[in-house]
């Protein structure tokens, strides 16, 4: 019996390889790792494996691992939806939000980010291709709230994030070139923006042909969740 690579190695090499084939510096694309609903062992090694960005959907749960694995260097993003009577804790405990879509909740978190730390980085997650979706704000609407966002003192926007319909499949393409577009136009005037957060287990080589700088991958990563 031959020992099989680890799908972590497996999704580093896939994302090398498909920066290569685009013509993109395989260190322009980062992975994140989506650990909602894994255990903190799962986490502890994968990050024995040298992974260092996380991401988190769910607050308590989140809280509960970034204190288990405190010590270790992580980086943590949180990446599901904000209810603003949640903001303090992760202005106080994550190192990025994917998910701001208004700005109450970006005043918040710019507020609430404690003086000690570093200003928050920020992405704006935008409603693509999905109106029934609640989370997100439509393209249109994009510039006012960066516009709005650069102007808070303690956070730092770095780009867009989207999530596209889970049905979409290769049409996520179209959306994920929306974004693309969207994130360069905005670049006439904030040039520092960085990242379009895009890509999941399904896609994230999609997404990397089409400008992603960070793939959010959990499935292909710790297989399939159960709960
Ligand atoms: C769960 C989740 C992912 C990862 O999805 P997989 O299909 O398991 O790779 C990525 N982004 C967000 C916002 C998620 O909630």
């Amino acid at each position: 019996m031959t020992d099989s690579k680890s799908p972590l190695i497996e999704i580093n090499a896939q994302i090398s390889a498909i920066c290569e084939q685009s013509g993109r510096d395989s260190g322009s694309v980062q992975l994140l790792a989506v650990s909602k609903t894994r255990t903190v062992d799962e986490l502890a090694r994968l990050a024995d494996q040298g992974q260092r960005h996380f991401g988190e959907n769910y607050l308590q749960e989140a809280l509960d691992k970034i204190a288990a694995l405190q010590g270790r260097d992580l980086v943590w993003h949180f990446i599901g939806p904000i209810q603003s009577n949640k903001t303090r804790d992760i202005a106080a405990h994550f190192d990025w939000v994917h998910s701001v879509d208004r700005l109450k909740v970006a005043r918040r978190l710019s507020e609430q980010r404690p003086a000690e730390l570093p200003p928050l980085n920020v992405c704006i997650q935008v409603n693509v291709d999905d109106e029934d979706s609640k989370s997100g704000i439509a393209l249109e609407a994009v510039p006012a709230l960066a516009a709005e966002i650069t102007t808070l003192p303690n956070l730092r926007l770095r780009g867009l994030m989207a999530i596209p319909r889970a049905d979409s499949g290769d049409n996520s393409r179209g959306a994920f070139r929306q974004l693309a577009m969207t994130l360069s136009q905005l670049r006439n005037t904030m040039p520092s923006l960085d990242t379009l957060s895009m890509g999941m287990s399904a896609d994230y080589g999609v997404a990397i042909e089409e400008g992603a700088t960070m793939v959010r991958v959990g499935t292909a990563l710790f297989g399939p969740r159960t709960a």
